[in-house]
């Protein structure tokens, strides 16, 4: 017997009739004699509608009645799936954030799971219930009710598993496992057997949607085994304890898995893409000491995340141009923040770019072995693709395009890589 949670996203809990579907999986689930825990996810679209109010309500809204609104998406889910499960004679009762509890910290609407006190969840799951738990929702040490940012019921079923000691994290989603590239957007891309929890976690911290970000740091800290499969199948698809999915696993587990030979080791894991970026063009700022520091205290200080960071070679009269991204969401609060600096930092022009996108390759390979990085400007200079800014970590290169070149992008560096399934 081992002990299982469960996620599934929103498109997989969309309507009464998917949640039929999901509990008859949970069922079979606890039929091959293992204990339950489900994290579930609001319906599809449902956190864009609650967002949406809150911006209609007050385009300055309280972070904490935010999270008022947009955390009741995934109760009314959790009650459903509950509801559903008993329809089908399984003991079931819904755990929200605050009944467990499921401690945060840091700011509203994007809060960091602190702990969860399982004894009791532990108990009702000793007496075979099944613990539906709603995503994405925690309670703060002042007792009012968290959201863990967007996508973050991922973390919380990975917080949960961790909580209580289970064998695995099921992430069940509307794919059947992590691939090479968005299978949305490349046919041929290939779906992985195993990946490791670095290449996730980079993967996932530039675009791949597919895991939160911070779901995969803490899988990762609390060696929690995670495999992301899809619930879309058939009854006759192979058990989850087959292990269909893509398992995220550490360096050794990888190690043993590419010596069994089940798996063949490539320079590049994945490639990513994401158009939630804008570029930010400061121009003639002086170039001497603690004139980027000018530019960037400021934004830190509003919690605006810096992405690429390009000082350009100095001009004459000692002037330099800085290019630099942020979140597309903060770029109307980064450039009145920058204006309001401006003698402070003393450039001449802003102008900006909201219509980019960011083009991530990852690959533990790249550690040992070079050349990766030019493959990348050359596969896109030969399609006449032009690059404004990379970076580069580890195991990661990167570059800004323009938005509209995003998919060809990606499906050209998909091939140069090598990675196209086979016809
Ligand atoms: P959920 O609602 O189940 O949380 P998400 O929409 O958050 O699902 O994540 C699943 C989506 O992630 C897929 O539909 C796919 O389009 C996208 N995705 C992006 N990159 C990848 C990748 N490398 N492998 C698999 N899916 C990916
Ligand atoms: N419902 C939340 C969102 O859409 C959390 C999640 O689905 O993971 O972001
Ligand atoms: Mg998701």
């Amino acid at each position: 017997m081992a002990r299982i949670v469960m996620k599934f996203g929103g498109t997989s809990m969309a309507g009464t009739e998917r949640i039929r579907r999901v509990a008859s999986i949970v069922r079979r689930q606890q039929a091959a004699g293992h204990e339950v825990a489900v994290v579930v996810s609001a319906m599809a679209g449902e956190t864009d509608r609650l967002v949406n109010f809150c911006r209609e309500a007050n385009a300055l809204h309280d972070p904490a009645e935010y999270d008022v609104v947009v955390a009741s998406g995934e109760q009314v889910t959790s009650g459903l799936l509950a509801l559903t499960l008993q329809s089908l004679g399984c003991k079931a009762r819904s755990w929200l954030g605050w009944q467990m509890p499921l401690r945060t910290v840091e700011a509203h609407s994007k809060a960091r799971v602190e702990t969860i006190d399982a004894p009791e969840l532990v108990a009702s799951l000793e007496r075979g219930e099944i613990a539906v738990i709603p995503g994405f929702q925690g309670v703060s040490h002042d007792g009012r009710i968290t959201t863990l940012g967007r996508g973050g019921s991922d973390t919380s079923a990975v917080a949960v598993a961790a909580a209580i000691g289970a064998d695995r994290c099921d992430i069940y989603t509307d794919v059947d496992g992590v691939y090479t590239t968005d299978p949305r957007i490349v046919a041929k891309a290939r779906k992985q057997k195993a990946v490791t929890y670095e290449e996730m976690l980079e993967l996932a911290s530039v675009g791949a949607k597919v895991l939160q970000t911070r779901s995969v740091g803490l899988a990762m800290k609390e060696g929690v085994r995670v495999q992301v499969l899809s619930s879309f199948l058939g009854d006759d698809a192979p058990p989850a304890d087959d292990l269909p999915g893509t398992l995220i696993v550490s360096d050794e587990e990888m190690n043993a898995i590419l010596e069994e030979g089940d798996m063949e080791r490539q320079h590049v894991t994945g490639i990513a893409h994401d158009k939630n970026e804008a570029k930010i063009i400061l121009t003639r700022v002086p170039d001497k000491p603690g004139a980027v520091a000018n530019i960037f205290a400021p934004l830190a200080g509003a919690s605006i995340n810096v992405d690429m960071i390009i000082q350009n070679v100095g001009r004459d009269k000692g002037e330099t141009d800085v290019t630099f991204t942020v979140p597309q969401v903060d770029l109307a609060r980064a450039q009145a923040l920058l204006e309001d600096q401006r003698d402070a930092i003393g450039f001449n022009r802003i102008i900006t770019d909201d219509h980019i996108a960011k083009i991530s390759v990852v690959g533990v390979g790249m550690k040992s072995h070079a050349g990766v990085a030019s493959t990348m400007f050359k596969s896109l200079a030969d399609r006449g693709i032009n690059i404004q800014a990379i970076t580069t970590s580890e195991i990661k290169v990167s570059v800004i395009i323009d938005e509209d070149e995003t998919e060809l992008a990606v499906r050209v560096l998909h091939t140069a890589y090598g990675l196209d399934a086979a016809e």
